[in-house]
């Protein structure tokens, strides 16, 4: 299996929206299994496949709800149909940057719409971890980023943080 690199939280893929999944077949099935594996390498919660370089509404993820039930998903064309007033500010993290949380406030309910790997149409409802990972990964399909989500001063820390790491990286 190829390698695939994560895109960094600064690459100008991550600011696109991506494209829906027209067909569910046999290269988006393919898609969904090097993204569980990308994931799971990086320890990951949730993975969108812009962040892998491919521009498609095809989200994976691998969480608990607020019951603790375990939730290994790969979502196509992912949308959110209904969130609560509601919200919960958490600390969320992002594999195009990794280890650095940041608290975002999200929904503390979702129900989001959404097609399985054979093509079925499925609701969930979700709380807990899965409704954050399904905001924040739907999100990455639409351009949006955790960043984006906060406030500018959070918002200029993370992004000089990043920079750092990378010029380190680099040298
Ligand atoms: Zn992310």
């Amino acid at each position: 299996m190829p390698e695939a690199p994560i895109l960094p939280i600064d690459d100008p893929l991550l600011k696109t929206v991506s494209m829906p999944v027209t067909v569910v077949d046999d290269e988006a099935r393919a898609l969904a299994k090097r993204m569980f594996a990308v994931m799971d390498r990086a320890n990951g919660a949730g993975l969108a496949a812009v962040q892998i370089g491919v521009p498609k509404r095809l989200v994976v993820m691998d969480v608990r709800d607020a019951e603790d039930k375990h939730h290994r998903l790969a979502l196509i064309n992912p949308e959110i149909i209904e969130a609560s007033e509601d919200t919960e500010t958490q600390n969320e993290g992002c594999l195009s940057m990794p280890d650095y949380d940041i608290p975002v406030s999200r929904s503390t309910r979702v129900r989001a719409r959404y097609l399985d790997l054979t093509g079925q149409e499925h609701v969930v409802s979700a709380t807990g971890g899965l409704a954050i990972c399904l905001q924040h990964e739907i999100d990455h399909t639409n351009g949006i980023l955790f960043t984006d989500r906060v406030s500018r001063l959070r918002r200029d820390r993370a992004r000089s943080y990043f920079a750092k790491v990378r010029r380190r990286a680099s040298s």
